[in-house]
């Protein structure tokens, strides 16, 4: 029986969760928040480091910051997207201005900037605001 590791976009933890259980609504043995919901989660940097680098669900992450136009315009799309590709791959953002350590960490230049991880790595990137089915089919294309 194989296991994935999906660090909890709540509170961080690490759960392994068996993978016949990923489709019914898999919750985190500490907090009780669902793993792998259809839907945008905002995270802070800890929890991207950890997310990035040990989750075995690709992990798309939107490095934003409120003062952004284009950004702000893209997160109705990205939820969009994010309810249309459902619990197979895991949404979330993370606000730059509040962690701008993340965006040197990541080699982020200009935002919106959306960048995939897959198993420990980061598989693609894109910049620029895309619509809801741009997004899509740019998750769908790398994971
Ligand atoms: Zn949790």
């Amino acid at each position: 029986m194989s296991a994935k590791n999906l660090t909890c976009l709540s509170c961080g933890t690490v759960n392994r969760v068996p993978e016949e259980r990923l489709s019914s609504k898999p919750k985190c043995g500490t907090c009780g928040q669902p793993l792998n919901q259809p839907k945008v989660t905002e995270i802070d940097a800890a929890t991207l480091t950890k997310a990035s680098k040990r989750d075995q669900l690709p992990l798309v992450v939107d490095f934003w910051a409120p003062w952004c136009g284009p950004c702000r315009m893209m997160a109705p799309e990205f939820s969009k997207a994010a309810t249309r590709l459902g619990t197979a791959v895991r949404f979330a953002k993370i606000n730059t201005e509040e962690f701008p350590a993340v965006s040197r960490r990541h080699n982020i230049r200009g935002i919106p900037t959306m960048a995939l991880f897959k198993n420990g790595k980061e598989v693609a990137r894109q910049s620029g605001a895309l619509r809801a089915d741009q997004i899509k089919a740019w998750v769908e294309s790398h994971s």
